[in-house]
């Protein structure tokens, strides 16, 4: 029987993409968008603080 070598207990978890997972729909914009809107049965839209705004459309 060999020695194995240690393997290090590291788990690779999956992230979602970015930091805050979206980016604002603005076109031309695609900034972080920390502001989210949806209604209960939709996809939810995000937006960044700038263009916030526009998600109330979508409420
Ligand atoms: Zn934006």
């Amino acid at each position: 029987m060999s020695d194995e070598p240690t393997r290090p207990g590291e788990a690779i978890q999956p992230r979602e993409r970015g930091q805050l997972g979206h980016a604002c729909e603005h076109a031309g914009c695609g900034k972080d968008a920390g502001w989210g809107f949806a209604k209960p049965t939709q996809a939810s839209h995000w937006f960044c603080y700038e263009h916030r705004g526009e998600g109330e459309r979508f409420l």
